[in-house]
């Protein structure tokens, strides 16, 4: 037999595989082995078991040793990897590594204990030996009995087992810890959560079919209790369940809830902050099988689970889902692999759907299920758009008269509020109040940033390509003289709010001040048993929170990514919004306070009325019409290096040429755009499947982004 072996061994030339030969040692697909490889023997993993000889030039090498008794990736996680390969054009050895921690793999494989069994007849056999008398006894009416137990019993036993083997009254069989300790994850179950009415409709509703399903429900409509419902389902099976969600501060957020389902030791959780030796030793546990759920983010889809039945997707909309290094898989995709390949059914829940997902739901590939009410019926909160543009600010900006008189009403009815700043947004840019537009860099088409020299005097600089320019005078569109400065940095605000409600405790949550999850769990902790009036913070950390003291939640600028020149950016707008919306009044009425310069644009006005399906209706005509995604596909090629200018324009001539023969499939999509300062170039080929041109190309040194979210 033959067997594909992908190593963990960086050795150029080899991250596809290769075939080794073995006729004793019958290693399964998934096994771990150790191979030769130039003079060095490496660690590797079997990923095809293949009946006949690949064509080669070089004699075959055969397997040097199979480590352990059983696959270390199932098959369906092999299949995974494999279609992760094709599709994202990744190595294997990349797509294998995502399921182990960094190198060395072996680390983490399971070590097989050796044991003793009785042979057929053996208590027929006369035994001199007191000792081997003992340890014959010992065995009787046992399955197996590890060397390890049976030398804490008797002493050394080595020359007794090699005697009693050599009269062949005892067998020696090695088995795994898993095959040891089989666990039963049913016990595990500590409650079941009570569903109301529409969450048991909605439940079922997943239940009777056998295709993805697309959660759709309303913020505070009570997903988490139907997931909750479906893991119990899935542990009750004897299988095992995983969630995903899409922050790594939110996994603490949701042990919280899921500690009132479950025993603690049977949750595991994964994601990228954790030390290697943290991983290895959740790895362990998930592999052997004393995981009942997995919850983490983005990586821990690679979870090695051996039983796999449900996989959650939280917030499936998500930008944090993709991975923005090679492979630069998209969770979604991925999970649709690997819930297939595993026969395990899949969840993806939302307020705000993706486009993909949406377009999926209205074509059949996903069954759409609804949750329309919050639960208890407690009613949406009452949004109002604050038009920036018509404000007068005091010395309190960006925080408008309004929305501090609302801050200072929570604080008089000790209610809480939770403020939002979007990060990118709070680089301050310069705006014209006459046609509320942006100076942007000529080059990149993006809001250039306001900064000050160290003379005192501003100055605009565009992050992604490094210009600059001078402030001008008058607006370059509109000619107005009305151009103000506006955004604030997180300090900043901070600073102000102080000054503003100095009684007030305010808790501040973004990616930087946060430096583990303790933090995270400790702000949660205050706000909900009401130890802070305010939480402001970035929006990818104060998204998804459900604490029901909030009566309150604001923008402090609504409209920063509406003006991106991205056909994505109306979403992410939209999504924010949304989220934003979901934080308030979910026990008591609420407020939500939108500030923005651009009141008219539809994100704004679909958020604030609530009207989601009429917002993804209305976006993903525009996307068939405008032949974006979800209605084409993406190819991203990014060129660095030396001299990408020049290799990213002889790629377009390729490109274009190829083109030509797959009219139907794919169109180069305008000229090469540049980043980072001119020093990574990107092409973009749209169409239906515009991978089509990817083997007519010379792709040398280009990083491929199959179906990328960041196009610029
Ligand atoms: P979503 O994820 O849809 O925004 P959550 O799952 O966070 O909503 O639920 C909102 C709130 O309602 C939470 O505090 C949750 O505990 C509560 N809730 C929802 N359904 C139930 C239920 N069946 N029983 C008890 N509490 C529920």
């Amino acid at each position: 037999m033959f067997y594909r072996v992908v190593t963990s061994s960086r050795s150029p030339g080899i991250a596809n595989g290769l075939t080794y030969e073995s006729s004793d040692a019958k290693p399964l697909q998934g096994m771990p082995v150790r191979v030769s490889l130039r003079k060095k023997i490496v660690e590797g993993i079997v990923v095809e078991v293949l009946e006949k000889k690949e064509e080669t030039a070089y004699a075959m090498k055969g397997i040097d040793e199979v480590l352990g008794e059983s696959p270390v990736l199932t098959q369906a996680q092999i299949r995974t990897a494999l279609w992760m390969s094709e599709y994202y054009c990744a190595t294997l050895r990349q797509s294998v590594g995502l399921w182990f921690p960094p190198p060395p793999w072996s680390r983490v494989f399971p070590k097989a204990r050796i044991g003793y069994k009785l042979s057929e007849g053996a208590t027929d056999t006369v035994l001199r030996g007191e000792k081997q008398n003992s340890v014959r006894d010992h065995l009787l009416g046992k399955d197996w009995v590890s060397k390890e137990d049976l030398t804490k019993e008797f002493g050394n036993v080595t020359a007794v087992l090699s005697a009693l083997s050599k009269r062949g009254i005892v067998t020696a069989q090695s088995r795994s810890d898993e095959q040891i300790h089989p666990k039963d994850l049913r016990s595990t179950i500590l409650a079941k959560p009570a569903l109301t009415e529409d969450q048991i409709l909605a439940y079922e509703s997943i239940r009777s079919v056998d295709k993805p399903s697309l959660l759709f429900g309303i913020t505070g409509s009570g997903k988490t209790e139907v997931y909750a419902q479906l893991i119990a389902d899935t542990i009750a099976e004897g299988k095992q369940a995983l969630l995903l969600v899409p922050e790594i501060l939110l996994t603490e957020y949701s042990i919280q809830r899921f500690e009132a389902l479950l025993r603690r030791d049977a949750i595991s959780v994964l994601h990228s902050r954790l030390s290697i030796k943290e991983r290895c030793t959740e790895w362990k546990k998930i592999a052997q099988g004393d995981a009942a759920l997995v919850i983490g983010s983005r990586s821990a889809l690679f979870a090695p689970l051996k039983n796999l039945g449900l996989i959650v997707i939280d917030e499936e909309h998500e930008w944090t889902y993709k991975n923005e290094q090679s492979p630069r898989y998209h969770v979604r995709e991925t999970a649709e692999a690997l819930a297939r390949f595993s026969h395990a059914r899949l969840v993806l829940g939302t307020a705000t759907p993706s486009l993909e997902a949406w377009a999926r739901a209205k074509s059949g590939t996903y069954h759409l299920v609804r949750l329309r009410k919050r639960y208890l019926d407690q009613h949406l909160p009452i949004v109002r758009i604050i038009d920036l543009a018509d404000t007068t600010f005091g010395k309190y900006y960006p925080f408008t008269p309004e929305l501090l008189s609302a801050l200072d009403e929570r604080l008089a009815r000790k209610e809480q509020s939770v403020l939002f700043l979007n990060r990118r947004g709070m680089a301050t840019a310069l705006l014209c109040l006459a046609c509320r537009r942006r100076v942007i860099c000529p080059e990149s088409q993006l809001p250039f940033t306001v900064h000050t020299a160290g003379n005192g005097n501003p100055y605009l600089l565009d992050h992604t390509t490094g210009i600059r320019a001078d402030v001008p005078s008058r607006c370059p569109h509109c000619k107005a003289t009305d151009l103000l400065a506006v955004g604030a940095g997180t300090q900043k605000l901070e600073s102000v709010l102080a000054a503003r409600f100095p009684s007030a405790v305010i808790l501040r949550a973004d990616s930087d001040t946060l430096k583990d999850a303790e933090e995270m769990r400790e702000i949660l902790r205050k706000m909900r048993e009401r130890k802070a009036d305010i939480l402001f913070g970035t929006q990818s950390v104060v998204k998804g929170l459900d604490l029901p003291g909030v009566t309150l939640a604001a923008v402090l600028l609504a409209d920063n990514g509406l003006s991106l020149p991205h056909f994505r950016a109306g979403e992410r707008v939209f999504d924010l919004l949304t989220q934003l919306v979901g934080r308030s009044g979910r026990s008591q009425s609420g407020k939500v306070i939108i500030q923005t310069f651009r009141p008219d644009a539809p994100e704004i006005i679909a958020a604030a009325r609530h009207e989601t399906e009429k917002y993804l209706d209305d976006e993903l005509k525009l996307r068939i019409h405008g032949g974006y995604p979800p209605a084409t596909k993406i190819v991203r090629l990014l060129v660095r290096g030396v001299n990408p200018a020049l290799q990213a324009k002889r790629l377009l001539e390729e490109a274009r040429a190829a083109a030509k023969g797959f009219p139907d499939v794919a169109s180069i999509h305008s000229s090469p755009t540049f980043s980072n300062a001119g020093k990574e170039w990107q092409i973009l080929l749209r169409g239906s499947e515009p991978r089509l041109l990817l083997s007519k190309l010379d792709l040398r040194d280009v990083t491929i982004d199959v179906d990328p979210i960041e196009t610029l």
